[in-house]
């Protein structure tokens, strides 16, 4: 693989003297996509192995997705909700009727669907449970993300998300994360609701016990609160499902999406529950500009329409259950531990393998890329068209960069 710091310099260069410098990207500046390779500026290809976090479950460009990307465009984009169009409707019913709720509000980013839930919940909290005026609290967790808005940092434990962004809302009370009985003792006659990740990707792929989402639900039935997953990152196939909590044999009373609700194409995301809870909003009292546009609906129908048509769910847990054992089984000392669930893994190394950017720094070497969570984890996160033999291939590769350490 050739010294690409030499030609790639010139846009690292720019980016670095230009753009704010939140983020510690690899030097890697990618110029194409196409499925589940992307190309850099000196024409070097590697195989994506992150997949923007689980936007790209589709891979790079696919063909159905920008078609009805292009065609959407050249129609109309952008309405607003003042006004209705005639891609929205459809969108709702199909979105809603596949995930099995009621009803859909539409957003754009991961974190605006966050923040609605959250806003559902507290409003539900008021108006149908009866909790006094701003007293309603949310139970989160430990390691959990949500997304970057002031009010989502306020309850993340991660110093780095949060750190000088205070005054911080009030309303949140933190559990370790798989701790049922820790949970339980936050419960109050206030608690709304309990929002969790079913499976915390920035965490580093963190599976909890089996019994925790069954034993949430259970908490929330018994006091009345609401249990709202976040899949985000978890969802629409990631995991093997198409929510992952879904999984434990429970069933969420709302769920945020996002990320490959477009397939990397467009930001859109969306809350879905039960007309019981998303009764709550009346005209005026939440949107977006660009939410439920028909150009977002457009790219979103596709986006799930591939997911189903090439069966991404069915192949995320089949090939998934082939990456744990192929992961198990280089069975080497520096691996603390391997948590895979579907085509998602987090490889956690231990404090001597010297942290997990040197190893995202050597596979991005051998035509590789994926990215370090937190110091130690490696997370793995392919495209889910990715077919058996370009998994080998990866697998190759990383079990070969693993060894060498
Ligand atoms: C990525 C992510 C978010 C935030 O999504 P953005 O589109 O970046 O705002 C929220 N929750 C989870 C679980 C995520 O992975």
């Amino acid at each position: 693989m050739p010294e690409t710091r030499s030609e790639s310099s010139r846009w690292i260069d720019l980016e670095d003297q230009w753009s704010a410098h939140n983020y510690h990207p690899l030097d890697v500046v990618i110029a194409r996509g196409e499925g589940i390779w992307v190309w850099d500026v000196e024409g070097n290809k590697y195989l994506d192995f992150l997949a923007a976090y689980s936007a790209l479950n589709q891979g790079y460009g696919h063909p159905r997705i920008v078609a009805a990307l292009v065609e959407q465009a050249k129609e109309l984009a952008l309405t607003s909700r003042a006004f209705r169009n005639d891609k929205f409707g459809p969108f709702c019913e199909k979105l809603s009727k596949l995930l099995g709720y009621d009803k859909t509000l539409m957003m754009n980013t991961g974190a605006e669907a966050v923040e609605t839930a959250i806003k559902a919940s507290r409003r539900w909290g008021y108006q149908v449970k009866g909790v006094p005026t701003d007293q309603a609290e949310i139970i989160v967790f430990d390691g959990n993300f949500h997304g970057r808005t002031t009010t989502i940092v306020s309850f993340s434990t991660d110093e780095g998300a949060r750190s000088g962004y205070g005054p911080f809302t009030p309303g949140f009370k933190i559990a370790p994360f798989g701790d049922l009985e820790a949970t339980r003792a936050l419960f109050t006659e206030n608690t709304v609701a309990i929002l969790v990740e079913p499976i915390q990707g920035e965490g580093g792929v963190i599976i909890p016990p089996a019994d925790f989402l069954p034993g949430l639900r259970k908490l929330c039935d018994e006091r009345n609160a609401l249990l709202i997953c976040d899949e985000i990152q978890s969802g629409l196939g990631r995991a093997g499902a198409l929510l992952a909590h879904t999984l434990t044999g429970v069933r969420a009373d709302g769920v945020t999406i996002g990320k490959a609700l477009s397939g990397g194409l467009y930001p859109v995301s969306a809350f879905l529950a039960d007309d019981a809870v998303m009764g709550v909003f009346d005209p005026g009292s939440h949107g977006s500009t660009y939410g439920g546009n028909p150009l977002a609906c457009a790219v979103a129908e596709a986006a799930l329409d591939v997911i189903i048509d090439e069966q991404l769910v069915e192949k995320s847990a089949k090939l998934g259950k082939y990456l744990e054992e192929r992961l198990r089984a280089f069975d080497l000392p520096i691996v603390k531990e391997i948590r895979v669930a579907g085509l998602w893994a987090g490889i956690e190394l231990t404090p001597e393998a010297g942290g997990a950017r040197k190893v995202s720094e050597a596979l991005r070497g051998e035509g590789l890329l994926c990215k370090e969570t937190h110091v130690h984890t490696l997370r793995l996160a392919p495209p889910l068209i990715i077919t058996k033999d370009e998994l080998d291939w990866a697998l190759e590769r990383i079990e070969k960069v693993l060894r060498a350490i």
